[in-house]
């Protein structure tokens, strides 16, 4: 039975499959609209370009063709005192764009990518190196990474606008001047042209377009792996108060890889990896969950030393010292173990928003991927960026 509603989601989609526009039409939206710039390389010495085809190398701020070369063997960019040197060739430029023609393939340390590059050399002699690619193309790099390519489309197509979303929102908040998103795990890894997958391009294709908005603005559309029973106030680790992710109940994935997790630390680890950060731990004696959210989520931890001194250590801040990969999230038990502890844990990821695992259990009952969306981010309704980008701001 299904318990939530879609009453905010079915005008939207009367109006998007009534306007019957062809995908090809959709790609040639998204090559008109803004172009992500992801930053794949950051602060590097070197690098290795190869290009299978005609490209121009242009001046980054003027656009003045610096260079027009029929194709590039794997050739080593360096920086250099007054320019870039890429293989034989110097450019007498800080920063350079590298414009592929009729499709050439760019290959940066041997992973090929769509779109142009931008070579930026900074104040320290290092180099930036940044793929200037149009939205679509970037979800389709990213999709794989995310999750597997064989599950049930609907999922996969929650997932990519999700993506796409969560794309905008960084787009919109971006801070440096040359990039608006990174390639790894501080933004959605990016893995370029060679991670993408036949169905996973086909999810990104027939949902190209459509975005997650609240109050018609793009919704900052977090996502992780596992909630395991109850998703995350986003309220609770970041300044935001949105209503659509505020936390839901999800029952939907009791039957994830990750629902649970057990891991087992020294003491002595635990205490070195927070003294690292600043504290000054004595030998821990002994560690206590001592307020928990209503999600089930840990608040604060009391952690005794041999000297008697207890301090109090935020569930988040623990989590993001020791790791958030060792603690997979923030729901869990404390076993203690003499000079060992247990960690009984539940779920994997923040918890905030899009439950992956569920929406794979929800896509194999069924559900469509609105429905999967309007579950995790309720009150969030999906609108077309390419139709509405001047009412969203982009
Ligand atoms: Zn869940």
């Amino acid at each position: 039975m299904k318990t939530f509603t879609k009453i905010l989601f079915i005008p939207i989609f009367v109006f998007l499959s009534g306007c019957g526009v062809s995908h090809q039409l959709r790609s040639q939206q998204a090559q008109h609209f803004q172009p992500v710039r992801i930053a794949i390389l950051r602060g590097v010495g070197e690098f290795t370009l190869q290009v299978k085809g005609p490209y121009q190398v242009l001046n980054f701020d003027s656009k003045e063709t610096l260079g027009q070369e029929k194709f590039l063997k794997a050739k080593k960019v360096v920086p250099t005192k007054d320019g870039i040197q890429i293989g034989e060739k110097h450019y007498l430029k800080d920063k350079i764009k590298i414009s592929p023609q009729k499709e050439a393939s760019v290959y940066i340390n041997n992973r090929r990518f769509r779109g142009e590059i931008d070579i930026i050399k900074n104040v320290n002699n290092h180099l930036l190196v940044v793929n200037v690619i149009d939205l679509e193309n970037y979800i389709k790099g990213v999709l794989y990474h995310e999750i597997s390519d064989r599950w049930p489309l609907e999922a996969i197509k929650a997932q990519a606008i999700a993506a796409r979303t969560y794309a905008l929102y960084s787009m919109q908040n971006s801070k440096s001047p040359f990039y608006d998103v990174r390639s790894d795990i501080y933004s959605q890894v990016y893995g370029g042209r060679t991670s993408e997958k036949y169905r996973t391009n086909i999810a990104v294709e027939r949902t190209a377009g459509l975005v997650l908005v609240y109050r018609d603005k793009i919704l900052p559309a977090f996502y992780h792996a596992t909630c395991a029973g109850h998703t995350e106030n986003v309220a609770a680790l970041w300044d935001n108060n949105l209503p659509p992710l505020r936390g839901v109940v999800c029952n939907f994935c009791k039957k994830s890889p990750h629902y649970s997790w057990k891991k087992n630390m020294r003491l002595k680890d635990i205490q070195d990896k927070l003294n690292e950060k600043g504290y000054a731990f004595g030998r821990i004696t002994h560690m206590q969950v001592l307020d928990r959210n209503p999600s089930g989520r840990i608040t604060t931890i009391k952690i005794t030393t041999d000297d008697d001194k207890q301090t109090i250590v935020s569930g988040k801040e623990f989590r993001d010292i020791v790791g958030p990969n060792v603690i997979r999230s923030n729901n869990y038990v404390i076993d203690m173990k003499g000079y060992y502890v247990d960690f009984l844990g539940r779920g994997w990821g923040h918890g905030v928003g899009l439950c992956q695992w569920g929406a794979y259990f929800m896509s194999r009952e069924g559900y469509s991927y609105d429905e999967i969306l309007s579950f995790y981010y309720p009150g969030a309704r999906i609108v077309d960026c390419y139709e509405k980008h001047k009412r969203l701001d982009l």
